[in-house]
């Protein structure tokens, strides 16, 4: 009898349930009734469901969020009292970082290693950091503009801000964007992709552990509608974005009424330039690291690599050795080095750019295959022979699948390199550091590494250029 129960509870537990919203500290459900699945990418099992929220559920959020700025819950505190919350906070997400990470591994794919030791504690790094930050800005005395009379710059919040993460750093992009935004006294309407929304609920609930007041950090699901809701928004002064370039272009159109001020940071095709003189050994690893962690879906992620003509095939056989050995499976076995990519459209996307490069003749050295089974598995691929007209090599696949080009002089390669639409991340490859940090100021990136790439701190400035944001 008693095993009887004990089965029953454990087959409740296991039905995915419908989570709600939060909404000026109430977790409430969509008003509109309507849901969307949640699936495990590994496993191509529903997870749970979420409210596919409408704009009245959106205008909910942003009033419970002006309220909150407008009476100065948050925004009066002094920095210190802000801080104080906020490494409550990140302390709390500390302490729970296994069930998060499991959480995240199960929604977006990810291997455990990388959700546990990676996403979540870079995420608790980034909440102190900001809380810190918070008690240091500067408001400088910037001139004696007449006897007696000093101006001074005063910093303020800007009232209530919209963000909006894309599916493949869920947890860490949630808190990327609110903490710097929380910590400077502003209050949150905060949207997390649909296909991945289910760590910025957990997120929002550790928020209410720690004592961050209602209404400050209010959470809505959904997708597109719900996104244009928060960016048409006339109380919302500020969107924070992260996602695709054409997603980017429409935020900005959207928000153009309100004049609202836009932080996108969108899509990216980072080069990685090996010079001939490259330790070859240290390159494959970054390459490998870079280009297929997280599945490569990863916005700085290596996309395409540029090798020099005398040390091209030793890089590819290299490569092609490593990309054959790579552990593919689902995240929550810890022997996996690579999971799914997270849902079946961008499956088909890559799936379509290897046809592309099959079709224009490019030679597959490894991978280029789904593995049978259930799950949205893509094997690691390295192809070469491409032109760089190749759907591969001109846009971004946000999947484990680089092509490899050839280049005769640097010149040549940095033409190649700057030839593309974004501008996010790159790397150069090489042994004599001064020539490499020459050929780096050339590339036209944001963030451009010398014998590394994929490294990020808090405190180093990153950002696009060109289409990249
Ligand atoms: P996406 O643009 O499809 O979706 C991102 C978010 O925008 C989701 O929450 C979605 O619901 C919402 N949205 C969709 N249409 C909207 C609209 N019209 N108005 C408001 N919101 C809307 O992106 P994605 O597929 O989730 O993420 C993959 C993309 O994100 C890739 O291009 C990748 O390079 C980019 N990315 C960039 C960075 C960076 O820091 N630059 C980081 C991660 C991912």
């Amino acid at each position: 009898m008693i095993k009887e129960k004990e089965k029953d509870r454990a087959q409740n537990r296991q039905q995915p349930k419908t989570e709600n919203m939060l909404i000026d500290g109430k977790w409430t459900p969509g008003l509109r009734g309507g849901v969307l699945s949640v699936t495990n990418p590994a496993t191509e099992e529903k997870l749970a469901e979420t409210y596919d929220a409408g704009k009245d559920d959106v205008d909910l959020a942003v009033r419970a969020a002006k309220k909150a700025f407008d009476d100065g819950r948050w925004s009066k505190k002094s920095p210190a009292e802000r801080a104080a919350l906020l490494y409550r906070l990140a302390d709390k997400i500390e302490s729970q970082c296994a069930r998060l990470a499991r959480l995240e591994t199960d929604n977006v794919g990810k291997p455990i290693k990388l959700s546990q030791d990676g996403d979540i504690p870079f995420s608790v790094d980034n909440l102190r950091f900001f809380a810190g930050a918070s008690r240091v800005l500067e408001g400088k005395a910037a001139l004696e503009y007449a006897s007696g009379c000093t101006s001074f710059i005063r910093r303020e919040p800007l009232g209530v801000v919209g963000l909006i993460a894309p599916w493949n750093y869920p947890f860490m992009m949630a808190v990327w964007k609110a903490a710097p935004a929380l910590a400077a006294g502003n209050t949150l309407v905060l949207k997390p992709s649909e296909l991945t929304p289910l760590t910025t609920l957990a997120f929002g609930r550790l928020a209410q552990e720690a004592g961050i007041p209602d209404g400050v950090i209010n959470i809505v699901t959904g997708g597109e509608t719900a996104g244009r809701a928060v960016t048409e928004h006339p109380d919302v002064a500020m969107i924070s974005f992260t996602g695709d370039t054409a997603t980017g272009a429409k935020i900005l159109g959207q928000s153009a009424p309100g004049l609202k001020r836009c932080q996108l940071e969108l899509g990216g095709k980072a080069p990685f330039v090996v010079f001939e003189d490259a330790d070859l050994k240290a390159a494959v690893q970054g390459a490998v690291v870079g280009a297929f962690m997280n599945a490569g879906q990863i916005c700085i992620a290596i996309k395409r690599v540029y090798a020099h003509e005398s040390i091209h095939d030793r890089l590819v056989a290299k490569l092609a050795e490593m990309a054959k050995a790579a552990k593919v499976g689902d995240g929550l076995n810890p022997d996996n080095q690579m999971g799914p990519v997270n849902n079946e459209p961008q499956l088909q996307r890559v799936s379509e750019l290897i046809e592309d490069a099959r079709k224009r003749g490019g030679k597959i050295e490894a991978g280029g295959t789904r593995p049978a089974g259930k799950g949205y598995f893509f094997l690691p691929t390295i192809v070469t022979g491409l032109d760089d007209s190749a759907r591969l090599v001109a846009e971004e696949q946000f999947g484990p699948a680089l092509p490899i080009l050839k280049y005769r002089d640097i010149d040549d390669a940095v033409e190649r390199a700057n030839s593309s639409h974004f501008g996010l991340g790159g790397s150069v490859w090489s042994a004599n550091r001064e020539r490499a940090e020459e050929v780096a100021s050339r590339l036209q990136a944001g963030t451009v590494w010398v014998n590394n790439h994929l490294w990020l701190e808090p405190d180093v400035l990153y950002g696009g250029i060109k289409e990249s944001g």
